[in-house]
Order: C-alpha cells, then sequence, then structure tokens
C-alpha cells in the first residue's frame, strides 16, 4: 500500500542554508493551508520555513507578472549563477524600480534592529565625488531613474546632506527620496524649511515604527514617540509629502497597524504607509526568527482584519516584483476613506489580457494602470495618470482630486536567506548602488554584497568554480 504526504508538493525553486547560505533545492509545499519552504544543506540539515499562511494568494502571485524591464545594459556578466553575480547580471528580470544611494554608514542612533548594522561610530561618510559616481552609475543604467532614495545610516548627519541633495537634484531622476529615522528633522525646523525648497518631486521616507515604548525600545534602543511627533508636526507644517515606514515584527508591533494606517489618513503631510517585515540581516537584537519572522500574507491579512474598511480585492502583487510587493489605493478626504483598488479589474494589470471593459481597450489608459501600479513611483508621480484612471472607473465621481488626496499602503517583503527563493530574487526591482558603482538588488546586497561578506562570497564562488 502506498503513502500519501501529508501536504501538496507545489513547485521546486533554489534556496539558500539559512546558516551557510550556499545554494540548496527547495520544495515549495502547501500544508495545514500554509505555504512552505522544505530544503536540507549537506552540513546544516533540514529546514522548514513558512513562507505565506495564505495559499490562495500565494497562487495568485504568479498571474500578477508583466514583461521584465531591463536596465540600458547588464553590468556584470553571468559566472556562477544567482545570486552570486550581482551587479546587475544579464540573468536579471527587472530593472531599478526604485535605488537607495547609501550615502553614510553612520547613525545617529544605534538601533537593535538594523540591516546596515550603522551606529555613530560605524564605518564612514561617503565622499561628494563617491556619492556622485553612485548617482551617475543609477542615470547610466536607467537613462532617466524613476526613484532613486538617498539612504545610510542616516543620510542627515553627512555633514555636506544638503549638496548631496543639490547633485542629485542636477541629475534627470524622476523622483528623489530621503530615508531618515527624522531625528534631525524633529530638532531642526530651519532644517526642514530648507528641505522645502526640494519639492516637489521631493518626498520622506519617515521611520515610524510604533507609539508604543517598550515596542520602540526593542526596534530602535530608545523611547522616540515624542521624536516622531515633533518630526511629524515639522513635516506637517511645510506639507512635506512623507510616508511612514513601520518595520514589522510578529508579536511587537503587528498589532498596531490599523493604529498606524488611521493615524496616517489623519495627517496633511502622509502619502501613505509601507509596512516591511523585519528580515534577518544586519544587527538583529531581541529576534528570534523562529516565530518573530512575519511573512508578506501575513501582514496583508493583519491590514485587512485592522482596518476593515480595506477589502481583499484592495491590497494586491504588484506586477513589476509581484513576490515582494503589495499596493492598495485609497482616497482620503474629510473623514473619509475611499479604498480604489477594488474598482481596477486585476485583468488590466496583466501583459496578455484580453478581457473586454472599455477603459482596457483604451492604450494610454492600460499605460496608466500599469505605471500606477508600479513599484517605480512616487504618488505624486502616478497623480496624472491616477486622474486619467479616475475618470473612467466605474462608482468614481469626483476626479477634481488633488495629490493631497491619495492614500498609498505598501507591503515590502524582502527576501533573506530564510525564504530566499531564486525565480523570484531575478524580478527583484528595489537595488543599492554599492560603492564600487554597482547595482544589486536589495536583498541579495544585504546577504552577499556588504564587505563584511567579502570572504563568504568568496568561498561559496570558489566551490561553485570547482
Ligand atoms: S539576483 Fe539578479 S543580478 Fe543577482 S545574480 Fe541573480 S539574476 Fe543576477
Ligand atoms: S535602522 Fe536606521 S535609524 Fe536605526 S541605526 Fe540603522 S540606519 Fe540608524
Amino acid at each position: 500500500m502506498s503513502n500519501t504526504r501529508n501536504y501538496i508538493y507545489y513547485d521546486h525553486t533554489t534556496s539558500l542554508c539559512i546558516h551557510c547560505h550556499k545554494p540548496i533545492s527547495a520544495k515549495i509545499l502547501f500544508e495545514d493551508d500554509k505555504v512552505f519552504l522544505a530544503k536540507t544543506c549537506k552540513e546544516h540539515g533540514f529546514q522548514k520555513v513558512l513562507i505565506a499562511d495564505d495559499i490562495p494568494y500565494y497562487k495568485q502571485i504568479r498571474n500578477y507578472n508583466k514583461a521584465s524591464e531591463y536596465p540600458r545594459e547588464p553590468h556584470t556578466s553571468t559566472e556562477y549563477g544567482c545570486p552570486y553575480d550581482c551587479g546587475i547580471c544579464p540573468d536579471h528580470e527587472q530593472h531599478s524600480c526604485l535605488t537607495l544611494v547609501e550615502v553614510t554608514d553612520r547613525c545617529n542612533l544605534t538601533c537593535p534592529t538594523c540591516y546596515t548594522s550603522s551606529s555613530p561610530h560605524h564605518g564612514t561618510h561617503r565622499s561628494l565625488e563617491e556619492i556622485e559616481m553612485m548617482l551617475d552609475v543609477v542615470v547610466k543604467s536607467e537613462g532617466e531613474p524613476d526613484v532613486v532614495q538617498i539612504s545610510g545610516g542616516e543620510p542627515t548627519i553627512h555633514p555636506q546632506f544638503f549638496q548631496i541633495l543639490n547633485i542629485a537634484k542636477s541629475k534627470p531622476i524622476k523622483h528623489l527620496m530621503l530615508n531618515t529615522n527624522g531625528v534631525r528633522i524633529a530638532k531642526d525646523l530651519a532644517f526642514v524649511q530648507k528641505l522645502q525648497t526640494y519639492t516637489p518631486k521631493f518626498e520622506v521616507y519617515l521611520q515610524f515604527d510604533s507609539m508604543n515604548p517598550q515596542v520602540l525600545e526593542s526596534l530602535r534602543g530608545e523611547d522616540l514617540r515624542e521624536t516622531r511627533l515633533k518630526a511629524l508636526q515639522h513635516l506637517n507644517q511645510f506639507n512635506i509629502p512623507t510616508t511612514l515606514v513601520v518595520t514589522l515584527q510578529k508579536g511587537l508591533n503587528d498589532s498596531e497597524i490599523g493604529e498606524i494606517i488611521a493615524f496616517a489618513l489623519q495627517q496633511k503631510c502622509v502619502r501613505g504607509v509601507t509596512f516591511q517585515p523585519t528580515t534577518v540581516s544586519g544587527r538583529l537584537e531581541h529576534f528570534d526568527p523562529a516565530k518573530d519572522r512575519m511573512t508578506l500574507t501575513e501582514v496583508r491579512r493583519k491590514i485587512l482584519e485592522q482596518c476593515p474598511v480595506f477589502k481583499p480585492n484592495d491590497l494586491i502583487p504588484v506586477p513589476c516584483n509581484p513576490d515582494a510587493l503589495v499596493m492598495g489605493y485609497a482616497l482620503k478626504y474629510k473623514d473619509k476613506v475611499e479604498p480604489l483598488t477594488h474598482l481596477i479589474d486585476p485583468e488590466m494589470l496583466l501583459n496578455n489580457s484580453k478581457n473586454t471593459i472599455v477603459y482596457e481597450q483604451d492604450k494610454e489608459l492600460h499605460k496608466h494602470v500599469l505605471k500606477v501600479f508600479s513599484t517605480g513611483n512616487s504618488i505624486e508621480a502616478i497623480k496624472h495618470s491616477f486622474n486619467q484612471l479616475l475618470c473612467c472607473l466605474p462608482g468614481v465621481s469626483a476626479p477634481s482630486l488633488k495629490y493631497e488626496n491619495l492614500f498609498r499602503i505598501i507591503i515590502m517583503n524582502f527576501m533573506d536567506a530564510y525564504d530566499f527563493d531564486v525565480r523570484a530574487i531575478k524580478k527583484s526591482c528595489v537595488h543599492i548602488v554599492s560603492k564600487e558603482g554597482k547595482i544589486i538588488p536589495f536583498e541579495t546586497m544585504n546577504l552577499f554584497y556588504r564587505d563584511e561578506f567579502e570572504t563568504k562570497l568568496e568561498n561559496i564562488r570558489k566551490q561553485i568554480a570547482q
């Protein structure tokens, strides 16, 4: 008599050992209404990792796929296989929707959770020449990069911070973001006033994890509630477009998701909230991967539970990188929130769509829809496309909207060695330009391409070459 497995074997991929980060084959299994990655490292044994708690959504991701866009040219060759050729290699399947330029390793905080292990004394500031070279690499690769994020460490402590912004603004970059913990924004009103001169096409990406002091102590090492509120007060005062960025950890701040969205909707300057589950990289104190990791579908489920105004078809995969990104739009006006995403036929987002709805037949409009639902856009950048779209959506009668009325929720799940899937990493569209001038996916940068991983990467490459 044959034995029946207690799971369904769905697919196969290449993943990484969670300990040594060597490539290992992995099965994708459905078991107990959840999705798992099952893999065995010769040295470190069997590993089973939860990668989704929603099988229908996980399957649906595969339908949200569109033809890849590619950088103007590859920068490295294909030699060792993915993910050991980053830079971007010819095997990659997406261009840089958003590129981070890390202008310093240093930070005015020492968060227990920090993927770059930053602190006041860690590493150095990049010189203006290095930073301009990094920006030029992105421009050479993309022509007119969609979004460049000035990042770190904490970029606002760089002694030549405004010179960096001036250089970035002189490049043909469509939208500039500042990734910050908000400490300087809270303390220095004159600094915020000067920041405002970089709008439009400028946005603050503000760390905002919690309003609970214990959570902030655990994630950030100190109670930053006053700092956060002061920073927002200043950003509201100058109406500088802001996205709140929430690092999520299971059992720590995932019960605050609804509250944070409600709070964000009340802030004049806030255009959206981005949720990022903690990945296993860099400095990670107070974090047990076995119980504290959150998957993308768990975050999506919590949003739906805690913000009932959003329905499942308001939070959908982003076609340029559907495994990693969920996106939903809403209108905010007066005290109301009106989710919009469900009004768009998902078929419109698929490249090979053959549906018959009237607006789908308008090629221009189809282009607008794809633009709205791509990673490389600020809300500001999609305003025109959105207005075009709203005119045609059933049930929306007030296209006289202002940019301030749009609100966007994003879940951005960066893979680590636990949930690494070589199929999905090739679609990564959030990249970091290294100080050597290579463009590297965010996820693989934090696994293999920072200075401290040099020996590990070389050893793995040697073994592959043997
Ligand atoms: S992640 Fe992309 S760039 Fe890196 S090795 Fe794989 S295909 Fe190439
Ligand atoms: S997570 Fe951000 S704010 Fe915290 S130490 Fe790292 S760079 Fe600084």
